[in-house]
């Protein structure tokens, strides 16, 4: 079996993201956690695999070191071209880690040029005459001026890359997409052959992307977010019908949420007022040694079985100041993650057969309790927010791993009590 195309995200979310993408384009596509490991096996028939890496944020070194070795694995089960997946902000320091990153798995692919879009149109991420706007805002203007560890207050992507990377960069501007695919083709060429190492290309449009997505198709590295991404796929060819994994009907259902975003906040309080039964967990009487996980099993057990159940932790932001200056943030995370973690094997050992996961560490410390190393791609149940299901351990688990500000308000009782 071989993978058409292979894909390496720099955080987790970002991920399930553009793992969604590919199977919008009609791939069958897998996603796994962290760097794979020699034996990692790939679901039967998969045309795309991501691997979901941390390497965001973390020192240069080791984001290219892990990235390394993600491409390696790729590689070895059969991928002729890799995707670099980032954010569609850019979010990264004149350290990196995007350029670092690029340029080291463009010298292990000896590839002389690559071409980056960080668009999103639908998220209303798009980039022209290679500035990078956020809807109607610059990126500089944007809230993301304020990010706590990427500030981006620059939106000139070319100038943005050239401080990350000693080769050269260049703009593939809008009217040249406008073109069409051989044009853009032409183009890159034309820059690789004036010494021109990295392209940013203009998209305003799920079109443009398709354009650029047909146009490199040949690249053996292309990077950008998760829309260029769903251009590519649209691009291959499917190897059969999309695949139609079903959500399983047995078993119980239940949300652990341990974002704090507003929106998660929002889908807590909708699946309450749906008369729901939701149980809060005392992070600070966990921290005293009270027996918040035996607590709230005994709750559970306790409940409807017919009714999914939500578990959290998502505080206010007064709420969770509180316990921050109690236990100290990373303490706190820690302890939070380590709670919701071991909630989630306990029950996965009762019974639950679709579980919905909302934060993106909160997510990883999931599938780390879980042991789930892979999973593949479902249905979405919200843009970017999709099903997936369990291959390694607990075969079959639904599991739903969505970023703290995903999904509308109500996609909590959409998808579990809906779907009873
Ligand atoms: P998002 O996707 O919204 O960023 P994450 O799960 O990535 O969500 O991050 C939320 C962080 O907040 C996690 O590290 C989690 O452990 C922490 N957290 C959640 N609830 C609490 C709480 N009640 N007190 C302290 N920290 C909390």
């Amino acid at each position: 079996m071989t993978l058409r195309i292979g894909c390496i995200a720099d955080d987790f979310t970002g991920g399930t993201d553009v793992a969604a993408a590919f199977r919008r384009a009609g791939l069958r596509t897998a996603l796994v956690f962290g760097t794979p490991e020699d034996t990692t096996a790939l679901p039967a028939g998969c045309d795309a695999a991501v691997v979901a890496l941390k390497s965001r944020s973390t020192p240069v070194d080791e984001a290219v070191a892990d990235s390394l070795a993600a491409q390696r694995w790729l590689w070895s089960r059969g991928a002729a071209q890799v995707y670099f997946k980032y954010c569609s902000t850019f979010d990264s320091t004149p350290q990196g880690n995007i350029g670092p990153v690029t340029d080291a798995l463009m010298d292990a692919a000896g590839a002389g040029v690559t071409l980056h879009c960080p668009a999103s149109p639908p998220n209303g991420r798009t980039v022209y005459q290679g500035h990078l706007f956020v809807h109607d805002q610059l990126l500089s203007d944007s809230p993301l001026r304020h990010h706590p560890l990427n500030p981006m207050t620059d939106s000139a992507l070319v100038r943005l890359l050239s401080a990350q990377t000693r080769h050269h960069v260049a703009l593939l501007d809008w009217s040249t997409v406008r073109r069409g695919v051989a044009a853009v083709r032409d183009a890159v060429v034309a820059h690789q052959q004036s010494g021109v190492r990295h392209v940013i290309a203009d998209a305003l449009t799920d079109e443009d992307l398709a354009v650029l997505g047909a146009a490199t198709l040949e690249l053996p590295l292309v990077a950008g977010a998760a829309g260029l991404a769903e251009g590519l796929g649209h691009a291959y060819p499917a190897a059969g019908p999309a695949a139609a994994e079903t959500l399983p009907r047995d078993g119980r259902a239940a949300v652990l949420a341990g974002s704090c975003s507003a929106r998660t906040l929002e889908q807590i309080a909708q699946f309450y007022a749906a008369g729901l039964p939701s149980l809060h967990l005392d992070v600070l009487a966990a921290a005293t040694g009270r027996d918040v996980i035996g607590e709230a099993l005994a709750w559970y057990d306790e409940q409807d079985p017919d009714l999914p159940v939500l578990i959290y932790a998502s505080a206010s932001s007064d709420e969770l100041a509180a316990v921050q200056a109690q236990l100290g943030v990373a303490e706190a995370a820690a302890r939070v993650e380590e709670l919701l973690g071991t909630l989630a094997a306990h029950l996965v050992e009762r019974g639950v057969r679709r579980l919905l996961v909302a934060g993106g560490e909160t997510s990883g410390a999931v599938t780390t309790a879980l042991g789930v190393r892979a999973v593949l791609v479902g249905e979405e149940a919200d843009a970017g927010v999709p099903w997936t299901y369990a291959t390694n351990e607990h075969d079959g688990l639904a599991l739903m791993l969505k970023s703290g500000n995903f999904g509308a308000p109500d996609l909590f009782v959409r998808a579990l009590a809906e779907t009873e």
